[in-house]
């Protein structure tokens, strides 16, 4: 008997993209098996051969058809799969019916698996780079495999920031899964992030799609599209979808001469990011830059019950969520907050050169009344009119930051104040006896105020601390920074804010949605003048209830006004743009 099986993979469905192999494979068979739409594709390849094809849902009749034929009537059989057999395709199911048979290799009737051009491929070379770091594939059917599983695998990829291609996204009656889809992902990624559509790669009805995460849902999502969802770093230039590998951390690309040779660049000092440089605590690996809102780690309340208003607010611990742990994985002497916690400044201090001694043992103790340290963190401003800070204040921020505290000065009035403790009350208390606003940090309101020309100004300042005191502070899907201005010179920037006030004339002026940041930075839209004093507080109160209720995780204030259109009744339009001869050097 010279029976023999081939699983074909013949890519995305055009001639240039079959392989060598499955062409010769295809030629050396006597019958192919597939499904009929994937025969028409190949049908130009086939000379005498036979054609059994049968409907989709026949997947298991037609590899035991195709086994029988080989081992019973000794034929070539080819099983054919688009993209590649073994993702999603025939090559495990073959496999499974010869396991049941008792087949072996030694035995049994031989077999050959052709790799093909999967869709992640063919659809990721269509539309840039997108895939090019650590990436997956799912599978959004839920036919063979539970609901359950799809949506943890889902979630687990968004946690850990993979490239995603979503393979069989949706079909005439499974619209609801590729929804869920996007609602899990958004809990992990910016509504920005981009994201590919491509239908039908490389076949006649190819169309390709780049959107983002928070619009995908707008467009046709089919049978035959594969949907790439972009992580943390992909973007989108000039029409394509790009991840970046990481070259930029060593590399200058727009460089003739590296600015490390190639002799430095294993070096460990020059990889402050790998395993080796965490183990060793290098004192001389420089401090990692600032994390982008986007890759920032998840956002914990040291003390979830004491945050909000800014008069109360309590700062903010960063720390990586820990992996869900199942009850009997967990070892009972760790508590898990508790290792987390120490994960955390063992990291953070090895980046400053810090080595944390014994307390990484005592992690392993079984110890509840343990207090470990954590980095605390809190922004720190001297009032809401009020733009100086004392001597005093400044000595005693100072103090509580101590060795190995750390004190930034952001560009909006703030000051941070990063320190390892054990006790924030004890740094609260202290800053606020002197009279310092304290607020939590990541995504919460911040309200910036002018110094109302040192209070001469002072009719609005009211309304100003009202707002702070209501709102300040409080969590929010994304930051909001409400700035409020005393008079129409508008001199600290609030139309430059998500929301901006101005106090003119004894009434307040009203804009939105500035996009405070990038190339095409705008100013808010001006949506209303002449707003009555004792309306303002109540107007904001409602476009921030209303941004918090409704805004995906990560969505920027002016994306959302530009989605929902309206927020009371103010209309969102496109803002002025001027048009702008590209610059000479042409970057
Ligand atoms: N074995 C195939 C996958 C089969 S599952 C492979 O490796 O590509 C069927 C899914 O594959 C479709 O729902 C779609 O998501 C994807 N797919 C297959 N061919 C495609 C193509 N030409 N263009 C876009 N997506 C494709």
């Amino acid at each position: 008997m010279s029976g023999k099986l081939f699983v074909i993979g013949f890519g995305p469905g055009s001639f240039e993209h079959i392989t060598k192999r499955a062409r010769e494979a295809i030629q050396e068979s006597d019958v192919i098996i597939g499904y009929s739409t994937y025969v028409d594709l190949i049908r130009g390849l086939l000379t005498d051969q036979e054609v059994v094809s049968t409907g989709m849902t026949e997947e298991v009749t037609r590899a035991r058809e195709a086994v029988r034929q080989a081992e019973e009537e000794g034929k070539k059989v080819a099983v054919i799969s688009s993209g590649d057999a073994g993702v999603y395709g025939m090559a495990g199911l073959v496999y499974e019916v010869l396991v049941e048979k008792g087949w072996t290799e030694a035995t049994g009737v031989p077999i050959e698996i052709v790799p093909g051009i999967s869709a992640i491929n063919s659809c990721g070379a269509i539309l840039g780079a997108p895939i090019m770091h650590d990436a997956c594939t799912i599978s959004l059917s839920d036919h063979l495999t539970p609901w359950e599983l799809i949506e943890r695998r889902i979630d687990a990829a968004g946690m850990a920031d993979f490239v995603i291609a979503l393979y069989n996204p949706r079909s005439g009656r499974r619209t609801r899964q590729i929804v869920e889809a996007q609602r899990i992902l958004l809990q992990y990624r910016s509504p920005d992030t981009p994201v590919g559509i491509v239908k039908s790669a490389y076949r006649e009805r190819e169309h390709v799609v780049i959107t983002t995460l928070a619009q995908m849902l707008e467009h046709d999502i089919g049978m035959l599209t594969t949907v790439i969802i972009g992580n943390t770093s992909t973007f989108v230039y000039d029409g394509k979808m790009i991840t970046p590998r990481g070259y930029q951390r060593k590399y200058t690309l727009s460089a003739d001469e590296q600015p490390l040779k190639p002799h430095q660049r294993l070096r460990v000092e020059n990889e402050p990011w790998s395993l080796e440089a965490a183990n060793d605590s290098l004192a001389s690996a420089p401090a990692p830059s600032a994390a982008s809102a986007k890759d920032r780690p998840v956002l914990i309340d040291a003390e979830p019950a004491k945050t909000a208003p800014t008069s109360s607010a309590t700062g903010t611990a960063v720390l990586e969520a820990p992996p869900a742990v199942t009850e009997e994985a967990a070892p009972k002497s760790q508590p898990a907050p508790f290792d987390w916690a120490m994960q955390a400044l063992t990291a953070i201090n090895a980046t400053k050169g810090i080595v944390t001694e014994p307390a990484a043992k005592t992690a392993t103790r079984s110890t509840s009344s343990f207090q470990p340290e954590m980095i605390f963190e809190v922004a720190i401003s001297p009032g809401v009119a009020n733009k100086k800070i004392t001597p005093q204040q400044m000595m005693a921020i100072a103090e509580v930051a101590g060795e190995k505290g750390e004190i930034e000065y952001t560009p909006h009035h703030q000051m941070i104040l990063r320190v390892p403790t054990s006790n924030p009350d004890s740094v609260t208390g202290r800053l606020r006896e002197l009279g310092l606003i304290l607020s939590p940090i990541g995504d919460v309101l911040q309200v910036k105020a002018c110094d109302f020309c040192d209070g001469e100004k002072k009719d609005s300042i009211p309304y100003a601390e009202e707002l702070a005191q209501n709102l300040g502070g409080r969590e929010m899907p994304k930051e909001v920074k409400i700035g409020f201005n005393g008079c129409g010179m508008a001199c600290y920037r609030a139309v430059q804010e998500d929301i901006g006030i101005v106090f003119r004339k004894g009434k307040f002026d009203l804009f939105l949605g500035a996009k405070t940041v990038g190339r095409n930075a705008h100013s808010g839209l001006q949506v209303a003048e002449g707003i009555p004093k004792e309306e303002i507080v109540p107007l904001v109160e409602r476009i921030v209830a209303r941004f918090k209720k409704e805004a995906f995780p990560n969505e920027r204030f002016h994306k959302f006004f530009q989605r929902v259109g309206v927020i009371e009744g103010y209309k969102w339009r496109e803002p002025a743009k001027e048009e702008i001869e590209n610059a000479a050097c042409g970057d």
